[in-house]
């Protein structure tokens, strides 16, 4: 059929070119976060160094803003502030991955860098010692926008068999799964587990526990490293929280909190009070926890409603669920299940600090 997509790969031709030496140079992938919640990334040389280059070593670039609707035409110039490096599981050692914050060229930063008002909360609160961890979903789509593995028309057998599922029919694309966990590991993403989930074609990974900043930095990187080990397999990565309407589950970024006073003794009135002040804020997270999000906070499909604010242990039809484990032993964590897969982690662990804590004075 010609409209269909196809996709072409040499990866047996490319692997001698990848084993050349590079005289002494080494390649760094500059990566940020564009107008839709995407990844970008480009490359440049740089003389290689001992030991791995820290994010002030590096040089400030840029790009062309009004390419990725970041940045006006006549003012397209948007720098990339290096903040986090690690090391580049694609090409190997020594080549490097470089995040980068965006900032316009009037010193401020770009509308799409959320990454500079969490990092003020962070530090401001820093002796909260704040912990996340992040449940991403996602769906992987073949070049012609259809669930992986799903039939070209019509639906695959009714949810049930596909959540941790293992067989022929039940999961498809664990290479992807298993290439993206091995990256994670190899990068120093703090990758803390991987699952196949509710409906077909639709997986989960987890980041964390992190501390403060980290959780954003290795979240982002990790989703950068998905989209591009996908893209050689040649599969797409969806991060749409309802992809497929109707009784199929939709794809959320759980996200698991705690400070130093919730994990010790007598931590759950720390959990409460926390509670409390979430409550007191549901449609201002609500507005910053995903595009979409409507479409799959319906109390269905194990979600609570986005209209109403509810809590409890073992609920997972709740906007917040206090683990059973932490339930019993009264400290730990509690999970905030609101936040959509396409919500910006900066957004969220941001605001979490913020309304748990206080914002921050100019
Ligand atoms: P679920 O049962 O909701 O599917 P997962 O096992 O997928 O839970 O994810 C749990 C997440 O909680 C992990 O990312 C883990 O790092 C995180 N986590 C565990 N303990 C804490 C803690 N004390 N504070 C914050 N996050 C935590
Ligand atoms: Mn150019
Ligand atoms: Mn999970
Ligand atoms: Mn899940
Ligand atoms: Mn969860």
């Amino acid at each position: 059929m010609a409209s269909e997509t196809t996709f072409l790969s040499n990866a047996e031709n490319l692997k001698k070119f990848m084993r050349l030496p590079q005289n002494g140079q080494l390649i760094a992938e500059y990566i940020w976060i564009d107008s839709e919640g995407g990844t970008r990334s480009k490359s440049r040389t740089l003389p290689e160094k001992e030991e791995q280059y820290k994010p002030e070593e590096l040089p400030i670039w840029n790009f062309d803003g009004s390419s990725t609707g970041q940045a006006p035409g006549a003012d397209s110039d948007v720098y990339l502030k290096p903040v986090a490096v690690f090391p580049d599981p694609f090409r190997g050692a020594p080549n490097i991955l470089v995040l980068s914050e965006c900032w316009n060229a009037d010193g401020t930063p770009n509308k799409f860098n959320h990454r500079y008002e969490a990092a003020k909360l962070m530090e401001a609160h820093a002796d909260q010692i704040p912990w996340f961890g992040l449940e991403q979903e996602y769906t992987l789509l073949d070049l012609n926008d259809r669930p992986y593995g799903w039939p070209k028309n019509g639906f695959p057998a009714p949810q049930g068999p596909y959540y941790c599922g293992v067989g022929a029919g039940k999961v498809v694309q664990r290479d992807i799964v298993e290439a993206h966990y091995k990256c994670c590991l190899y990068a120093g993403v703090k990758i803390s587990g991987t699952n196949a989930e509710v409906m077909p074609a639709q997986w989960e990974f987890q980041v964390g526990p992190c501390d403060g900043i980290e959780m954003g930095d290795h979240l982002w990187l990790a989703r950068f490293l998905l989209h591009r080990v996908s893209e050689e397999f040649g599969a797409k990565v969806s991060f749409d929280p309802k992809p497929i309407p109707g009784d199929w589950n939709g794809a959320g970024l759980h996200t698991n909190f705690s400070t130093e006073n919730m994990r010790n003794e007598g931590g759950m009135k720390y959990i409460e009070d926390a509670i409390k002040k979430l409550e007191s804020r549901h449609k201002e997270h609500i507005a910053v926890y995903g595009e979409g999000n409507d479409k799959r906070l319906t109390g269905r499909h194990e979600t609570g409603s986005i209209d109403s604010f509810t809590y409890g242990v073992a609920n997972r039809g709740a906007s917040i669920r206090i683990p059973r484990e932490c339930g019993a032993k009264g400290y730990g964590y509690f999970e905030d299940r609101r936040p959509a897969s396409n919500a910006d982690p900066y957004q969220i662990t941001g605001i979490i600090m913020e309304t748990c804590f206080g914002a921050v004075s100019e």
